[in-house]
C-alpha cells in the first residue's frame, strides 16, 4: 500500500483485502481518541485494533491501592492523590471507600500543590500516590527536587511507576499476536522514539509514533499495515517527539530514580519494567517496594483485556454490572481504561 494523502488512505484503509493485521495502541490515551474519531468504524475488518496496557490506572495492581488505603488511615497523615485513582477498588475498598468512613484523601491537580500543602502543615504527614509511565515520572522527581530545595520532610511519594519497553516485549513474547504498534505518542516525547526504533529491531515488528489527532492516527495506521512482516519505526509526530527525546526531564529521572522490577495488573512481575526511588533518596518513600500483590474484582477480566487477549466488551460484565458511574473494575474507573473508552464511544 502506498498513498500520501488522507482521502486516499481511508479508502485504501476501507477496502484492505490482504492478511490479517493486528495493530496495538499502547497508549490509553491513544485508545480514547482511537474511540473519539470514531476510527475502527472506517477500518476494514481485516485490519483489528487492540487495545494494550497503557492506562496507569489500570495496570495499578491491589497491593498499591491497599497501602495508599492503609496510609489514609493512619493518624495525622493524609494520600494525595490525582484523579481517576481515587475510585479504583484495592482487595476491599478504594481510597473514595475509604475517605467516605473518614480517611484522609485529598485530589491535587498539581504536583506543585503537594508542596504547598506540605510547607503550609509542617507537623502533618502527606503521601502522594506516584502512578504512571515514563510521562509522569519526570512531574515526581520535581516534587522531590523542590521538597529537598525547600528543607521538606512530611511529603513521601507511594511509587507505581512503569515503562513501556519491557511490557511491549512482555505483550510480544506472551503470545500477544500483534504486527504493528503505535508507539505511544506522550512517552515517546520523553524518552525519543529512538528507543522504539531498538524495539522494533529487537522484535522484528514495526512500530509508528502517532499524535493524537484522527487524521494523523489513520496514517499511522496505514503506514504499520504497509510495513507488516517488517521492523522499522516511522515517526509522525515529529512537532512533539525526537530521536533523543526530552533530556532534561530524562535526566531529572534518572537523578532520583532507578529501574526497578513491577507487578502488572494481568502479567504479574516484569523485570526492570518500574521505576523506584533511588536508595540515597529513600526516605521520601512511603513503603513502596514489594507492593506485588493482585486481587482482582470478581467476575472482572481487566487482566485479559489489559493485554489484548479480550475486548472490553467480551466481558460478561461490560455494560451491565460494570458502567462508568459504577464501575466494578479499573478498565473503566479511567478516562483512559479500554472499557470506558468502548462503554462511552460504542466502539466494537
Ligand atoms: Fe472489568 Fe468492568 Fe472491564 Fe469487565 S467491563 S473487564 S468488570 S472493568
Amino acid at each position: 500500500m502506498t498513498a500520501t494523502n488522507l482521502e486516499t488512505i481511508v479508502k485504501a484503509l476501507k477496502e484492505y483485502d490482504g492478511d490479517e493485521v493486528r495493530i496495538m495502541e499502547v497508549c490509553g490515551t491513544h485508545t480514547a481518541a482511537i474511540s473519539e474519531n470514531g476510527i475502527p468504524s472506517i477500518l476494514s475488518p481485516k485490519i483489528k485494533l487492540i487495545s494494550g496496557p497503557g492506562c496507569p490506572v489500570c495496570v495499578t495492581v491491589t497491593a498499591v491501592i491497599d497501602k495508599l488505603v492503609e496510609l489514609s488511615k493512619q493518624d495525622n497523615t493524609t494520600v494525595l492523590t490525582f484523579g481517576d485513582l481515587i475510585r479504583v477498588k484495592g482487595t476491599d475498598k478504594s481510597l473514595a471507600d475509604a475517605k467516605a468512613e473518614g480517611a484522609s484523601v485529598k485530589m491535587v491537580y498539581s504536583p506543585m500543590e503537594t508542596i504547598k500543602l506540605a510547607k503550609e502543615h509542617p507537623d502533618h504527614t502527606f503521601v502522594f500516590a506516584a502512578i504512571g509511565f515514563e510521562t509522569t515520572t519526570p512531574v515526581y522527581a520535581m516534587v522531590i527536587e523542590e521538597a529537598m530545595r525547600e528543607n521538606i520532610k512530611n511529603l513521601k511519594l507511594l511509587t507505581s511507576l512503569k515503562t513501556m519497553p519491557e511490557v511491549i516485549r512482555w505483550v510480544v513474547n506472551n503470545g500477544g499476536g500483534v504486527d504493528g504498534f503505535i508507539a505511544p505518542g506522550h512517552v515517546a516525547a520523553v524518552t525519543g522514539s529512538n528507543i522504539f526504533k531498538q524495539l522494533s529491531d529487537e522484535l522484528n515488528i514495526p512500530f509508528v509514533v502517532s499524535g493524537f489527532e484522527g487524521g494523523q492516527l489513520l496514517m499511522t495506521i496505514y503506514a504499520l499495515v504497509s510495513m507488516k512482516g517488517k521492523s522499522g519505526i516511522r515517526n509522525l509526530y515529529k512537532s512533539v517527539v525526537t530521536n533523543e527525546g526530552n533530556l532534561k526531564a530524562k535526566e531529572l529521572v534518572n537523578k532520583y530514580f532507578e529501574p526497578s522490577d513491577s507487578s502488572w495488573r494481568g502479567m504479574g512481575k516484569i523485570k526492570g519494567s518500574g521505576m523506584v526511588l533511588r536508595e540515597k533518596y529513600r526516605e521520601f518513600d512511603a513503603g513502596s517496594i514489594g507492593l506485588d500483590e493482585d486481587h482482582m474484582p470478581k467476575g472482572c477480566s481487566c487482566a485479559s483485556v489489559l493485554v489484548g487477549k479480550v475486548k472490553p466488551y467480551e466481558c460478561p460484565l461490560f455494560g451491565k454490572n460494570c458502567t462508568p458511574d459504577n464501575a466494578h473494575g479499573a478498565c473503566m474507573v479511567s478516562t483512559e481504561g479500554s472499557c470506558y473508552n468502548y462503554f462511552v464511544s460504542g466502539r466494537r
